[in-house]
């Protein structure tokens, strides 16, 4: 990619064809080893291994210096953008590769689509507004809350999923082992926190505390997924402590969005669907297996 340029003013009418100074072919490699060494020493790892086929392209379509350039550091970005999407999603722990893409809307009638495409773009994580989930079992709220968080790791928030029963154990295991800061600083870590099913199990004052603790520090700094099966009126039962259950979700509520899931198990729908084909088939009136 050596050009020369006529060192005289006035050009000639008839040029004579002057010899291109190139430079050796040596110089060259070596100049390519000392490109690799740079790209190597800089960790830019990905350039380095596509340096060849980016020189080449360029040669071969007559790119500028500036096109191959971009192209070459523009692998670099994308690779360290994908490692770092790796590393969010491997910290965030989600426990299914549920998506919202793949969330069935029309099984869900009363669910506002846009509400859910407005909270995908994560910008409710800005404001650190939090999102509760709140439906009986199997109408989706673990896949929302999953979709949710993966579309806010995507979106580049650091992310993580626990449920209430494994934030529980982990403080109450904190507390007996002294780690009790270090715990209550992970959690106040991400900027979304996904709080899976809380009211399964009657969590004990202790553990409603530690949740009670986590929610606070979080308190308008950053937001929270919270699922469960459980209406907000019965949370004092949940949590042993309707003075606890009060503080907690005042906090939680200040700034939220409450989105309530009702009607008929996912699970049992498909399981359903699954038997009345079955029957259709053996009393000959065929029905589609959904
Ligand atoms: P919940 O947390 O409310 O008990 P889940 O989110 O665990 O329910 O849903 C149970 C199963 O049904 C999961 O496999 C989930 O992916 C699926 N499911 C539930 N609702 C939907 C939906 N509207 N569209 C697609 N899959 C759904
Ligand atoms: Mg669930």
């Amino acid at each position: 990619m050596t050009t020369t340029r006529s060192a005289t003013s006035t050009p000639s009418p008839t040029p004579t064809p002057t010899p291109t100074p190139t430079v050796s072919s040596g110089a060259q490699a070596s100049l390519y080893q000392q490109l690799r060494g740079h790209l190597a020493t800089l960790k830019l790892h990905d350039a380095a291994e596509h340096l060849p086929a980016v020189l080449d392209g360029a040669h071969a379509e007559g790119l500028s210096l500036t096109a191959a350039l971009e192209r070459l550091l523009a692998i670099e970005v994308d690779a360290t953008e994908s490692r770092r999407l790796a590393g969010r999603l491997r910290f965030a722990c989600l426990p299914t590769p549920a998506t919202l893409a793949d969330f069935d809307y029309d099984a869900a009638p009363g669910l506002d689509r846009h509400l859910i495409d407005e909270l995908a773009t994560g910008r409710y994580l800005e404001s650190a507004t939090n999102v509760l989930l709140i439906g009986p079992p199997g109408v989706g709220k673990t896949h929302l809350a999953v979709g949710l968080a993966r579309a806010a790791a995507h979106a580049g928030y650091r992310t993580y999923f626990t449920t209430a029963a494994d934030l529980a154990a982990r403080c109450h295991r904190a507390a007996i082992e002294g780690r009790w800061a270090t715990t209550m600083r992970f959690f106040a870590g991400p900027t979304c926190l996904v709080i899976d099913e809380l009211g399964y199990l009657a969590l004990p004052a202790e553990a409603a505390s530690a949740l009670f603790q986590v929610v606070s520090q979080r308190y308008l700094k950053t937001s929270i997924i919270l699922t469960s099966n459980k209406g907000v009126g019965s949370w004092g039962e949940v949590l042993g402590d309707t003075t606890v259950a009060a503080a907690l979700l005042d906090r939680l509520l200040h700034r939220s969005v409450v989105l309530n899931l009702d009607g008929d198990s996912y699970r049992l729908r498909a399981h359903h669907a699954r038997g009345e084909a079955l029957r259709a088939t053996t009393t000959g009136t065929r029905q589609p297996l959904r």
